[in-house]
């Protein structure tokens, strides 16, 4: 979860709504996009679990099969990178993206996700007993949601539905992972088209 920008989406929709046109879409954009639609990541850091890569390799091909010019690639010698640490309760933070650099219109050279360990995951921590058991999160629904802030996209406060829905709720039973949703799909389309 990243703080709240200035988004190119809710710019268009302040004017939308100024026009009483009905909004269609909610994905939050800066114009920060990789160089050529490629952004190389590596699933196999030091912190990493390998019992994670696959469901951090899952998420990153739901965004390739997006159809968006733009794809990741997984590379072991990349600096954009995936790690998992126990941060303590972090104020409520699961997890944490950083993208560089961070003006609106940037290319993107650089970004590292933190998956915190404080917080009890599906699939576990493959060594880590989480410290809050009181709540399960879905990892592949996390991820999901962070390749979409590695790719360009910022947090959306508008469409639950969405993966780049800023708050992300506990998997309780019956409560299937979140997928990519239209406006997932719409927002990566709108950064590389
Ligand atoms: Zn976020």
């Amino acid at each position: 979860m990243r703080r709240l920008r200035r988004s190119l989406g809710r710019a268009v929709r302040r004017l939308l709504g100024a026009l009483r046109v009905p909004v269609t879409y909610s994905y939050a954009i800066n114009a920060r996009r990789w160089p050529n639609g490629r952004c190389n990541v590596n699933l196999s850091g030091p912190t990493w679990p390998p019992e994670w890569q696959p469901v951090a390799l899952s998420a990153v091909g739901e965004w390739n099969g997006v159809g968006a010019r733009f794809s990741f690639v997984e590379d072991s010698t990349s600096r954009n990178s995936l790690g998992c640490l126990e941060m303590g309760s972090w104020g409520g933070r699961l997890a944490f993206t950083w993208t560089y650099p961070e003006a609106a219109g940037e290319v993107l050279v650089e970004a590292q996700t933190l998956v915190n360990a404080y917080y009890k995951w599906d699939p576990a921590h493959p060594a880590w007993l989480a410290r809050d058991l009181s709540k399960t999160f879905n990892l592949g629904s996390m991820l999901r949601h962070e390749f979409g802030h590695f790719a360009g996209l910022g947090d959306q406060h508008q469409n639950s539905d969405s993966v780049m829905y800023a708050v992300m709720r506990s998997s309780v039973p019956g409560d299937s992972p979140k997928e990519l949703n239209q406006d997932d799909r719409n927002g990566l389309f709108a950064l590389y088209s």
